[in-house]
């Protein structure tokens, strides 16, 4: 058993999701929060990624079960230093297409977009306009004219200050060159490009042509290589894509399945249905049941092809799975002399036989979503013990 539960809580999951839950969790909440989308709720993504840290890493993980927040915070040895969010978020979505490129690259871009399922049924394109630095043209990323290296750090844009922390020990720390800011170099105020300031790069707003193939997913990656932004000395950073799936009113995706419920009444229950059903691109599809069948509440049955194209393969496709729900009519609906015609119309009912001393009890009605969340609070304890305290409290 887990000692608190709020870092779980935060990503949504149960304290025994695998670690691909988490990450899908992570993945899902890290695009709704981004900081981009949320500028008034830094705080939410930060929750997010802390979370995220802990729980991607086995070690820390365990940690944290053991011992809670104040076991990882103050964890000393065992906890070692954390990421910022961004940091966290970046090396989440970053292929790490890194390595083994002669230069090093500029940070990529990541950039969510919201697509409907119609979209990812039948396939469009997005046009984006995006803000990059590019390198300045007019003075060709050198920022100026007569640059001069810096000289209190030799060109480096670092100093190493040493620190004395006891009798015999010293600590080396490089820092950022206060003088050029890091740079290594300096421009006289004159001397400075007046088209970027001196900053070597300017914002370019950027359109880009999102292709959105049929039957791609949920979290699917688009990248641009090299659209990202640019820095002198370094490649290019890229601009990667996610999707995400907008929530649909009538379909919900599993996998290449669609899945949708059909609302019938009592009397198409029994005596045949004919509906119809809209899909993705429009087109009508006309369902019916089979002479004399029924279709009991909560029935499923299927489509076969009306699914989600295969991604690459379009011509495969998923099942539509249709589940159904009777309504049924309220209390008295009809006059009492109807209901006995309808009695004789259907199956007869069982007989009972009641003993003597048989108990007369009252049934409540109960809520079936209370009931879920009521369970869903259960799980989280595998110790029989508080399960059964809490089913004792619920009972006042
Ligand atoms: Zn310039
Ligand atoms: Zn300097």
């Amino acid at each position: 058993m887990v000692k608190e539960t709020a870092y779980y809580d935060i990503l949504g999951v149960k304290p025994r999701a695998t670690p691909d839950e988490i990450k899908k969790a992570y993945r899902k909440l890290a695009l709704k929060f981004h900081p981009d989308k949320n500028p008034d709720d830094p705080n939410t993504f930060k929750q997010i990624s802390m979370a995220y840290e802990v729980l991607s890493d086995a070690k820390k993980r365990e940690v944290y079960d053991r011992g809670g927040e104040e076991a990882i915070k103050g964890g000393g040895s065992s906890g070692g230093g954390f990421h910022s969010p961004m940091d966290i978020f970046d090396m989440f979505f970053h292929s790490g297409g890194n390595r083994g490129r002669g230069r090093q690259k500029h940070k990529d871009v990541i950039h969510p977009v919201s697509v409907t399922l119609e979209e990812l049924y039948k396939g469009s394109t997005r046009k984006l306009a995006l803000q990059k630095k590019v390198i300045c043209p007019k003075c060709d990323g050198q920022g100026g004219k007569d640059v001069e290296k810096c000289g209190p750090c030799r060109g480096t844009g670092t100093k190493v200050i040493i620190q004395q922390l006891g009798i015999g020990i010293v600590q080396q720390m490089q820092t950022m060159c206060s003088d050029c800011q890091g740079e290594g170099e300096k421009i006289s105020p004159k001397n400075r490009c007046k088209n970027c300031q001196g900053h070597k790069t300017i914002k370019e707003r950027k359109i880009l042509e999102v292709h959105i193939d049929p039957g791609m997913k949920d979290g699917q990656q688009v990248c641009f290589t090299g659209e990202g932004d640019q820095e002198p000395g370094l490649e290019p950073g890229d601009v990667i894509i996610v999707l995400e799936e907008q929530r649909h009113a009538v379909f919900k995706r599993k996998g290449h399945d669609l899945i949708m419920t059909m609302e019938i009444e009592l009397v198409e229950a029994l005596c045949g249905f004919h509906k119809q059903i809209e899909t993705l691109d429009k087109r009508i599809l006309s369902v019916k049941s089979f002479p004399g069948e029924v279709i009991p509440h909560g029935t499923i049955k299927c489509i076969l092809n009306e699914g989600m194209p295969h991604y690459r393969n379009i011509i495969e496709k998923g099942r539509l799975i249709i589940q159904f729900h009777v309504n049924f009519p309220p209390d008295n609906f009809q006059p009492a002399d109807k209901l006995e015609k309808l009695e004789k119309l259907l199956p007869a009912r069982p007989d009972v036989i009641e003993p003597d001393d048989c108990e007369i009890c009252t049934l409540s009605v109960m809520d079936p979503e209370e009931e879920q969340r009521r369970h869903r609070g259960e799980a989280y304890d595998s110790d029989d013990e508080t399960r059964g305290q809490r089913v004792q409290c619920a009972q006042h």
